[in-house]
């Protein structure tokens, strides 16, 4: 297996004030050549620190990709470190000086002094052309692999990943072929969802598996790599129809769509057109509904009813209904649903009541209680669910849950 590293140079990356994204990056890319990142390091820019992770870096891993610390000034030392930790000595380009001398006519400016720093190949590497800032990259081979030195700024180094670094790889790589399966779930937890799948993908090495979740939002990713892609597709066969039977109809998308745009589809498929009436997600159902271009096929209104006048006023809720049940409540999710319904003559509407949070709610229905109705032409369902303690996830878990209400009767709505 050919292992990466990454190590982010730059103190500032240190400090809450800058994220270290390059590596994030780079890790992307590198694992779509199928190259794990087993490894990564943030440094300040401090030489001997530096050196000593290089050195380490080179033994342990077969691909070394260092960013920043390229720059003109004193404190860039990376070029620097990386020598001494290869024993090598930095060598003055003559291209690249002319290189720079030219860049900086062009735009005329004179060049600094310090710039002169960035002429400086270490000793037996490769500058690889940056055409979007100063300072070259440079690459070397080591002994099992290759080590990389980028530019800190994103706007030169993603750039020079794919022209400098990509090419380069490809070849120190074994023919491979790299496949994904992706499962979209809803309306199950993330440890539940693990307890389910995970004995069978555990017994695989390959294809891997990944589940990442959002509120009420999962993902499933096989990841198969082989040297036929006959043979990575009956990887991802093999483990993935199981996960897909235990998964069953809480999967709502193999193509990585989000959970509105397949409820979106299956909408416009059937003609059929959805309205809301939402208390405590304050308009979130439909901020997601309409997010996507062509959501007027089949998004109607959005009454947001937050106290109990307005659903009185707005929806014709009663006030008789509310006293009795309070506003979190079945009876009122429902009377929500069925109004929204009537008033703008849509297929099907969704309602929501709950406790958001963090005050409110009763001994029977504590902060977290959500009410989903849902009217549909066959008539009107509620569900009653418990979305944890946290306002903000309890809002973004009721509005996917909804959605997810609809999605799962227009499967069966036909
Ligand atoms: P320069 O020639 O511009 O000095 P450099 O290679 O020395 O390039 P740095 O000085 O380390 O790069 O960083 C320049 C800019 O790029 C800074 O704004 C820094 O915050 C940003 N940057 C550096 N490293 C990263 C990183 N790993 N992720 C995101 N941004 C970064
Ligand atoms: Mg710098």
């Amino acid at each position: 297996m050919i292992r990466a590293e990454i190590i982010a140079i730059g103190s500032e990356l240190l400090t809450p004030s800058r994220t270290d994204t390059n590596s994030l990056f780079i890790t992307d890319e590198l694992n779509k050549l199928g190259v794990d990142v087993v490894e990564k390091h943030v440094l300040g820019d401090e030489r001997a620190r530096l050196t000593e992770a290089v050195r380490a870096a080179i033994h342990h891993s077969e691909i070394v990709i260092l960013t920043g610390g390229l720059g003109p000034t004193e404190d860039d030392v990376t070029r620097e470190a990386v020598a001494a930790a290869v024993d090598r000595v930095l060598v003055l380009s003559l291209e690249q000086e002319r290189i720079l001398t030219l860049r900086f006519q062009q735009i005329h400016r004179e060049m600094a002094d310090n710039n002169r720093r960035q002429t400086f190949l270490i000793e037996g590497a490769e500058a690889l052309p940056n055409p979007y800032g100063t300072a070259p990259g440079q690459f070397f081979k080591t002994k099992s692999g290759g080590l990389f030195l980028l530019p800190g700024p994103p706007r030169e180094l993603k750039p020079m990943m794919h022209e400098q670094v990509v090419p380069r790889l490809r070849p120190m790589l074994p023919p491979q072929v790299i496949k994904t399966r992706v499962f979209r779930v809803a309306g199950m937890g993330e440890s539940d969802l693990d307890a389910l799948v995970a004995p069978v993908y555990t017994k695989y090495a390959n294809p891997t598996t990944t589940v990442l979740s959002a509120p009420g939002d999962l993902s499933v990713t096989l990841f198969a790599r082989s040297s036929s892609e006959a043979e990575a597709d009956a990887l991802l066969k093999e483990v993935g129809d199981p996960v897909a039977q235990l998964l069953g109809e809480r999967v709502y998308s193999t193509e990585d769509a989000p959970l509105e745009v397949v409820v979106g589809n299956l909408l416009r498929q059937r003609r059929a057109t959805v309205a809301t009436a939402e208390s405590c997600t304050g308009g979130l159902i439909a901020t997601r509904l309409t997010e996507h271009a062509g959501s007027s096929d089949f998004f109607i209104a959005s009454y947001v009813t937050y106290n109990d006048r307005q659903k009185q006023q707005l929806l014709g809720i009663s006030k008789d209904l509310l006293e009795a049940h309070t506003a979190v409540s079945e009876p009122v999710a429902r009377a929500m649903a069925e109004a929204a319904k009537d008033n703008t003559g849509a297929t099907y509407a969704l309602s929501t009541t709950g406790y958001a949070g963090p005050d409110g709610g009763d001994q029977e229905n504590p902060v977290g209680t959500v009410f989903i109705g849902l009217a549909s032409p066959q008539g009107t369902t509620v569900r009653r669910i418990h979305c944890g303690l946290d306002r903000a996830r309890i809002r973004l878990f009721a509005t996917q849950a909804a959605i997810d209400l609809l999605r799962r009767e227009l499967l069966h709505a036909g």
